[in-house]
């Protein structure tokens, strides 16, 4: 397989898939820590004496222009990060113009790739139930290649660089690879980067082994809780997922989030992790609140009232929204300990500061057992927020800029991005 490290870009054009999904307020960037990410492939091509063409999703426009979610928007800041003025094509579609007229040494962004529902490869404006949906779906993934190609044309060679997008096989991320021999197609730093991460807590494993997995529903994480209890030593399952849990176990969990469809599938990683000899740690207590959380605002309610209650015995029109104490210890103990950490999912409503106390802990520990010796690696857009909301960003191993992607890849599923180069 071709690697960053050997090519010389030297008097070539690079298409580089880049992650620039960047969060904008009123036409500016807020948070330029995925453009940051992409800085040393960029980098690479342009110090080798080569030109770099950016390519990009940005949201969900659905196949339709939207200009809340055009990439012209991020240009100065691209400018500024990379040391180069950026061009812009308005097109991705039609860029020739602007592709052929690059120089070396200069640097060129498309427009949202997703403005093409091309690039996803799903029908839009027709229904799944629809009889005519299954043509719409062939007729769509033979435009992707069309649009893939055409990607292609205005470049040399290909780099794969958006790991939070590399679980999906859309044009841009996989498709286009058809489009370049073996020789002039590679993964980039970034890439390389996540994939060594996930290594390490999938072949390299120190022991033990702590996975901690939170957010709000069994359902979205089954799969991988399933393939991590054949792996951890220690799994802690926290957030709203608990309820479920105290359900199924007979408890009362008032109007706490509970997936009444999924007390058999709680039992069941009950009973797997038994079998496994993993160390299932459950939240016991919970802090619980009454009229509390202003949804739409995710906000905290003048007068909304708290306690900590068990997990098991949430009174009616209560709700338990955090870790209690004795909890947040039981998470403490079985990460201390620990030499491979994961974490993915707040064990609270951190977004709000009442309901951050749990999360807190398990970063804390995380951060003592990371500075003991521990490799940690934390994916998924929620817990890197915490992390960063902590300050605790420089006390762990590894932050992936991956949530899908990432779990994925440890779950053992081998992503079509990082396929389509290898040539799978
Ligand atoms: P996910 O996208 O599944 O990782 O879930 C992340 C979301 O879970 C965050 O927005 C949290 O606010 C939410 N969350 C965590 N704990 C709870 C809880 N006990 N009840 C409701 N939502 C929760």
């Amino acid at each position: 397989m071709q690697t960053i490290d050997n090519f010389n870009f030297a008097g070539k054009k690079a298409i580089v898939r880049v992650d620039f999904n960047v969060p904008t307020k009123e036409g500016k960037v807020t948070d330029d820590t995925r453009i940051k990410g992409a800085l040393p492939t960029l980098k690479k091509i342009l110090a080798d004496g080569g030109a770099v063409i950016m390519m990009s999703h940005m949201g969900k426009p659905k196949g339709k222009v939207d200009m809340k979610k055009s990439l012209s928007q991020i240009v100065s800041a691209v400018s500024a990060a990379l040391g180069v003025d950026v061009k812009f094509a308005a097109d991705c579609a039609n860029a020739d113009k602007e592709a052929a007229a690059l120089k070396m040494g200069e640097a060129l962004l498309l427009e949202n790739l997703r403005f093409y529902a091309e690039e996803e490869g799903k029908p839009v404006d027709i229904e799944k139930e629809d009889p005519a949906y299954e043509e719409a779906k062939k007729a769509m993934k033979s435009k992707q290649k069309d649009f893939a190609k055409k990607l292609a044309s205005y470049a040399d060679c290909y780099v794969m660089d958006a790991f939070g997008t590399a679980h999906r096989k859309h044009a841009s991320t996989a498709v286009i690879a058809d489009y370049f021999d073996a020789n002039n197609k590679m993964l980039g730093y970034l890439m390389e980067k996540e994939v060594k991460a996930v290594d390490a807590v999938l072949s390299d494993i120190k022991r033990p082994f702590t996975a901690i997995m939170g957010g709000s529903k069994v359902s979205t994480k089954i799969g991988i809780i399933e393939n991590l209890l054949g792996k951890v030593d220690n799994l802690i399952l926290c957030g709203g997922m608990t309820y479920t849990f105290a359900k199924a176990m007979g408890g009362k969990v008032g109007n706490s989030i509970c997936e009444e469809d999924k007390l058999d599938v709680a039992l069941d990683v009950m009973k797997k992790a038994k079998e496994n000899g993993v160390n299932l740690v459950l939240g016991t207590d919970s802090v619980i609140a009454k009229d509390a959380v202003d949804w739409d605002t995710m906000s905290f309610k003048a007068g909304g009232q708290t306690k900590v209650a068990a997990a098991t015995d949430i009174p009616e029109g209560w709700e338990g929204l955090d870790a209690g104490p004795e909890s947040q210890k039981a998470f403490a103990a079985a990460i201390k300990g620990a030499k491979t950490i994961l974490w993915n999912g707040p064990a609270g409503v951190f977004e709000i500061e009442e309901f951050t106390a749990g999360s807190r802990a398990i970063g804390a520990a995380i951060a003592e057992a990371t500075k003991n010796g521990a490799f940690s690696l934390i994916g998924g857009g929620d817990s890197v927020a915490c992390v960063n909301k902590f300050g605790l960003a420089d006390q762990v191993s590894y932050i992936s800029t991956g949530g899908g992607a990432l779990l994925e890849a440890i779950e053992g599923k081998v992503l079509p991005g990082i396929a389509a180069i290898k040539g799978e």
